[in-house]
């Protein structure tokens, strides 16, 4: 394929090869007599043999490490413990979307139900409906747009969650912000699914600020506030640590002015099947009962308040 003056032999190649790989080829060297023959080789060792040492630091070095990585951004998250578990099934890809209940013949039709594209898969749902990507714009900077839109799921989590600063505009909480909107969307999302009738009409932008203003008011009160230049993982982490220290002693304490704290119980009984629960609402000097069934109100109201809950 080469001519005697060390060029592509064109005339045969023409023959052979059609334009578009013509083109490819103009722009390559063609292969020199002094040239080593081809042939495959393993990236990782500078002379390009494989061993098993530069394999396994490689597989370290990329996915596990990143794998880790967002387990701990997800562990941190300082937000509702149902966000925290609703965004780790968001890691691992196991939410019902409608392209997954397809998938598991759940359903017969993956179309979004907001706004009619053929397949609802998980990455359509947070960032390919409209609705999706009218709440992210806006918050988003203007050159990170497209990484943000085109990261894996796991990247795309734990770049949020771990960094306040590396997308959104306003840094402030935004790992309990981005936490808040994809609660809110997918609460938008199931809603329109399963009880379209009562649909709230809060948008997914004012309910997820509510929920987001919610978070950070409850985690100033935890101690979990934390300065925005730092390391978001890293602080997290510290902080759990301090907080499990100082849980050691559990006991019930009395929640601030204007707040409410909700202790709930339940039972089964095995021999009839019977299951009950209540519990107990308390603000700062007094506390107010719920129960059901009725019946229970007695047995409630006898509650020792000063107990644990
Ligand atoms: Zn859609």
């Amino acid at each position: 394929m080469v001519d005697g003056l060390g060029n592509w032999d064109w005339l045969r190649l023409q023959l052979l090869l059609p334009n578009p790989v013509l083109l490819h080829l103009s722009a390559t060297k063609p292969p020199q007599s002094g040239f080593q023959e081809d042939f495959l080789g393993w990236a990782r060792s500078p002379d390009r043999t494989f061993s098993v040492r530069t394999a396994y630091q490689a597989l370290r070095d990329s996915s596990v490490q990143s794998a880790n990585a967002v387990w701990k951004a997800i562990a941190g998250f300082r937000g509702q413990q149902r966000i925290k578990v609703f965004v780790w099934l968001l890691a691992k890809e196991k939410l019902l979307c409608n392209e997954e209940r397809v998938r598991r013949h759940l359903s017969s039709c993956a179309r979004c139900e907001t706004c009619g594209a053929a397949s609802e898969s998980i990455y359509h749902i947070f960032r390919g409906c409209p609705i999706a990507v009218a709440v992210w714009n806006g918050l988003i900077k203007r050159d990170k747009w497209v990484e943000f839109m085109s990261l894996d799921t796991m990247e795309w989590i734990r770049g949020n969650l771990a960094s306040n600063s590396s997308f959104a505009i306003d840094s402030v909480d935004w790992d309990l912000r981005f936490g808040a909107i994809l609660w809110s969307l997918w609460l938008r999302r199931n809603a329109m699914i399963f009880d379209p009738d009562n649909i709230d009409l809060l948008a997914v932008s004012d309910r997820s600020l509510w929920l987001w203003k919610e978070m950070q008011s409850a985690c100033a009160l935890d101690g979990l506030a934390r300065p925005n230049h730092e390391s978001r993982a890293d602080s997290l982490l510290s902080s759990r640590g301090s907080l499990r220290s100082s849980r050691a002693v559990a006991r019930w304490v009395l929640p601030p002015r204007d707040w409410s704290k909700m202790n709930v119980d339940g039972a089964r009984d095995h021999s009839t099947g019977l299951a009950a629960c209540g519990g107990l609402i308390r603000d700062h000097e007094e506390f107010r009962i719920f129960v059901d069934p009725p019946s229970f109100i007695i047995p409630l109201l006898q509650v020792d308040c000063s107990t644990d809950g």
